[in-house]
């Protein structure tokens, strides 16, 4: 069976592999195609477009749009323009708010003697830094003793160098989604810790507002949530996809399309997407 992975980050955003770097491992362990799906920006994926061309490797063009409904909820984009203008304004408006609360958080442990500069940041990291970027930071300079560490205890929400960033409503994410002709997905249903009746009332206060897919297959996911997901997804006629969420070195446990070792995303998911983006298939689909 041919396999994908639709959830990958790079240093587009807050993964710590290039976009060549990732599409190269994914060729390498014979993935049919990926998805870039950074936060808040497609700019990774003309890179990883390149290298899949190379490489022979389908190459999905994607972004990951954290919003919030009753805590934070996120929203996967496939397929959208990466050129579409009201895409761009969107992101680069995202991109800045980041940036001004990561401006923040650099000056909050500078002030404790920490030494963070937020231009050498940029410099090392890109222009999508996240807090996994602050968090291996801490751990370089030896506060913290993992990624996990730095972010529980200074990271994390409620913790000392955390700072907030504004969100974009949920309903106005799923349209920008649509607007630049991509197919919004629910991103990792039980990230969210919702209890049955909370996740149907999410799904269908998407659905209103223009979702087509829900992220069924994820890293951690055993097959009793895949199955249950699954259903759900049948239920309300929403397309199944999956990922790892893959970020390089940053979650050192989330290998790229195996997850933690439990993740299949077969290729149909890839073309039930495809359909929805009115992508024309690819001839070859003789081991599907
Ligand atoms: P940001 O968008 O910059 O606020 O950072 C959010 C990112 O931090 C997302 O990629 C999360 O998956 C990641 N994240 C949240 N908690 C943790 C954690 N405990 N360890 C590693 N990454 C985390
Ligand atoms: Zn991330
Ligand atoms: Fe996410
Ligand atoms: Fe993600």
């Amino acid at each position: 069976m041919k396999r994908i992975d639709l959830h990958v980050h790079t240093t587009a955003s807050d993964g710590t592999c290039t976009p060549t770097e990732v599409v190269r491992k994914a060729a390498g362990m014979g993935l049919a195609a990926i998805a870039v799906t950074d936060h808040d920006t497609v700019s990774g994926y003309a890179e990883a477009a390149k290298a899949g061309q190379e490489l022979g490797i389908e190459i999905v063009p994607g972004l990951e749009i954290s919003t919030r409904y009753l805590g934070p909820v996120h929203i996967l984009g496939y397929y959208v323009d990466p050129e579409s203008p009201v895409l761009q304004e969107v992101s680069d408006w995202l991109v800045k708010d980041r940036d001004k609360r990561n401006r923040r958080m650099a000056a909050l442990m500078a002030a404790d003697g920490l030494p963070v500069d937020y231009e050498r940041m940029q410099e090392r990291f890109g222009a999508v830094i996240g807090r996994p970027h602050f968090a291996k930071l801490l751990v370089e300079l030896g506060v913290a003793e993992s990624v996990n560490d730095a972010f529980a205890r200074f990271v994390e929400r409620g913790q000392k160098y955390y700072c907030a960033r504004n969100f974009l409503p949920i309903e106005r994410a799923i349209r920008l989604i649509r607007e630049a002709g991509g197919v919004p997905v629910l991103a990792h249903p039980f990230q969210y810790r919702l209890n049955d009746e909370s996740l149907r009332d999410l799904i269908e206060l998407c659905m209103k507002n223009g979702l087509l897919g829900m992220e069924c297959r994820y890293s951690g996911y055993d097959e009793q949530k895949v199955d249950y997901l699954l259903a759900l997804a049948r239920e309300y006629a929403l397309l199944p996809t999956g990922g790892s969420d893959f970020h390089g070195s940053v979650k050192p446990h989330i290998a790229l399309g195996d997850g933690m070792g439990e993740l299949c995303v077969p290729y149909r998911f890839l073309i039930g997407l495809k359909a929805a983006a009115g992508i024309e298939p690819e001839l070859d689909m003789e081991d599907e």
